[in-house]
C-alpha cells in the first residue's frame, strides 16, 4: 500500500489547542496499556496513533483510531512525560472535522463488534456536538452506520447453552457491558434496576445535549432481543440480597450515588441541588426554566450541569476551587460551555449560602491553594477576602462516591466494593462488582472494561 503522508500534520496538531504536549511522547506504550478501550478495540491504540500521526500517515489503518478515543482521562496520570492524550485526540477530531472528513472506518472495519454499546459509544467518542459547523452529517452518519451494526446483532440470538444463571445489579454501563458479554456466551442474564428505565447514568446522569435519550433506549431494547431480561422498579438491599440464592452468580454495579456534602450554612436550603440529583431530574421529567444559577466545581459533572442549566434559559456562573490552569474538566468541554454563555470564575470557594428557606446567594472566599505539597486535596483560604453572588439555585457539583450501606457487610467494602482486580470478585465467592460501586467514580469506558472483565471470569469458571 502506498501511503499518503502530510508532513505538515504534527505541526498541525501541536498548534492546536491541548496539541502542545503531542512532541514530548517517546513511545513508552503506557498509555495504551492503561486504556480501557484499548482492551478489546484494536483500532485504539493510542502510543500507536501518535506514532503515525507524527509521521503524518493519513491512511493507514490506525490513522482514524483517534475517533475512538472517549476522552475518558484513564491515560493521564499514568503517562510519564505528561502527555494530554485525550485533549491531542480532541485536536485530531477538531482537525477531521475541519477538513471535511468524515470517520469512515466503520464502514470498512467492523471495528465496534467488541463494544458492548456501540450506538452509545460511537456519539460520546464522536460528539457531534463539539463540531456545530459539521454537526449534522456526523449525527445522521453516527445513526445510518452504528444502527446497520444492531441490525446485524439482532439476527444472531445467542442460544443458551449454559444451566447458570447470572443476575445483574445495576443497569449503567458496567452492568450492560456485563449483561452483553454474558447473554452472547450463553448464559441466562437478569438485569434489575431500581429505577423506572434502565440505563443507569447514561439515562440520568449524562445530559440529553450529550447523549440523546433515545440511543440508550435502543441499545436497552437491543440487549432485549438478544435475550436479557430487564427488570426495572427493583430496589435492591440486604433484606432482598439472599433472594438472589437462585442465581449461580451475582454482578454488582450499583453506581455512585452517595453524594458529597459542602459541609456549610444553608446546604440545606431550598434552591440547593446536588449536581447528580439536577441531572436525573432535567434527563427524566425535561428542562425547566432557571433563572440565576451558580454551579459549584470544575469537573466534568459541573460542566455538564452548568451546560445543562444554560439550555434552561438562566444565566450560569461556575466557581471552582482550583486556579484556572488546575481545572479538572477538558479544556475542550469548558470552551463549549464557554461558548454557549456560561461564565466560569476560579479559586473560589464557598464560606456560606445565604436565604431564609429559599436560597438568595451565597458568600463565596478566596482559595489560594487546593491540594498540600504530597498531592492531597488540602484547600487553604484567604478569609478576609470574600465576594457576595446572588442566586436563585446552586447546583453542588463537587463529587460523588458508592453508597453501599445496601450490603450491610454482606461483600467487604472500603470506599466502595472490595474486589480483586483480577476476576472483579468479591469476598463472596459468587458476587463480582465493577465500575462506580468499586471505583467511587469510573468513565464510562471504565465502568465499560470492569463489565467484561467480571463476564469473561464467570465466563471461564463456568466453563470449565
Ligand atoms: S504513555 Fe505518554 S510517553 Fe508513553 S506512549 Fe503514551 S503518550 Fe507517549
Ligand atoms: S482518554 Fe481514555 S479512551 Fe482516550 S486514549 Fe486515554 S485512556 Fe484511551
Amino acid at each position: 500500500m502506498r501511503y499518503r503522508v502530510d508532513p505538515e500534520f504534527k505541526h498541525k496538531i501541536i498548534n492546536r489547542e491541548g496539541g502542545a504536549s503531542f512532541k514530548t511522547c517517546f513511545q513508552c506504550g503506557t498509555c495504551t496499556a492503561k486504556c480501557p478501550v484499548s482492551q478489546h478495540v484494536d483500532l485504539l491504540r493510542p502510543n500507536k496513533i501518535l506514532h503515525i500521526a507524527k509521521l503524518g500517515i493519513q491512511n493507514h489503518l490506525h490513522s482514524n483510531g483517534f475517533w475512538l478515543c472517549a476522552g475518558c482521562n484513564a491515560c493521564v496520570s499514568t503517562c510519564p512525560q505528561g502527555v494530554d492524550l485525550p485533549a491531542i485526540m480532541h485536536a485530531m477530531k477538531s482537525l477531521a472535522a475541519e477538513e471535511n472528513q468524515i470517520p469512515r472506518f466503520l464502514c470498512d472495519y467492523e471495528v465496534l463488534r467488541e463494544i458492548p454499546f456501540p450506538l452509545i459509544y460511537t456519539w460520546l467518542c464522536l460528539d457531534p456536538d463539539s463540531f456545530p459547523r459539521y454537526h449534522s452529517n456526523v449525527n445522521e452518519w453516527v445513526r445510518r452506520s452504528i444502527q446497520g451494526y444492531l441490525r446485524r446483532y439482532q439476527e444472531a440470538k445467542p442460544d443458551i447453552t449454559h444451566k447458570e444463571k447470572v443476575a445483574v445489579i445495576g443497569s449503567g454501563p458496567a452492568g450492560l457491558s456485563c449483561a452483553w458479554e454474558l447473554i452472547r456466551c450463553g448464559f441466562s442474564v437478569t438485569i434489575l434496576e431500581r429505577e423506572e428505565q434502565a440505563g443507569g447514568m447514561l439515562r440520568t446522569g449524562l445530559p440529553a445535549h450529550r447523549l440523546p435519550k433515545e440511543l440508550v433506549d435502543s441499545e436497552i431494547q437491543h440487549l432485549e432481543a438478544l435475550g436479557v431480561v430487564v427488570k426495572t422498579n427493583e430496589d435492591v438491599d440486604a433484606s432482598t440480597f439472599n433472594e438472589f440464592a437462585g442465581y449461580d452468580a451475582v454482578f454488582l454495579a450499583t453506581g455512585s450515588h452517595r453524594k458529597r456534602r459542602l459541609h456549610v450554612e444553608g446546604e440545606e436550603l431550598s434552591g440547593v441541588i446536588h449536581a447528580i440529583d439536577f441531572l436525573k431530574t432535567m434527563n427524566t421529567r425535561g428542562l425547566s426554566s432557571l433563572d440565576r444559577v451558580i454551579v459549584i466545581g470544575g469537573g466534568g459533572v459541573a460542566i455538564d450541569a452548568a451546560r445543562t442549566a444554560i439550555r434552561c434559559g438562566g444565566g450560569v456562573r461556575m466557581f471552582c476551587l482550583e486556579a484556572r490552569n488546575e481545572i479538572p474538566g477538558h479544556e475542550w468541554e469548558l470552551q463549549q460551555a464557554f461558548a454557549e454563555g456560561v461564565e466560569l470564575e476560579p479559586s473560589w470557594g464557598v464560606q456560606r449560602i445565604l436565604g431564609e428557606k429559599i436560597v438568595e446567594g451565597l458568600i463565596l472566599k478566596r482559595c489560594i491553594q487546593v491540594f498540600d505539597g504530597q498531592g492531597r486535596f488540602h484547600p487553604v483560604y484567604d478569609e478576609e477576602k470574600t465576594k457576595r453572588v446572588n442566586a436563585d439555585t446552586i447546583i453542588l457539583a463537587i463529587g460523588q462516591g458508592p453508597d453501599v450501606s445496601y450490603l450491610d457487610k454482606l461483600v467487604k467494602v472500603g470506599r466502595g466494593i472490595i474486589i480483586d482486580p483480577n476476576t472483579m470478585m468479591t469476598s463472596e465467592n459468587r458476587v463480582y462488582a465493577g465500575g462506580d460501586a468499586v471505583r467511587g467514580v469510573a468513565s464510562i469506558m471504565e465502568a465499560m472494561d470492569d463489565g467484561k472483565q467480571a463476564a469473561s471470569t464467570i465466563i471461564k469458571r463456568f466453563s470449565s
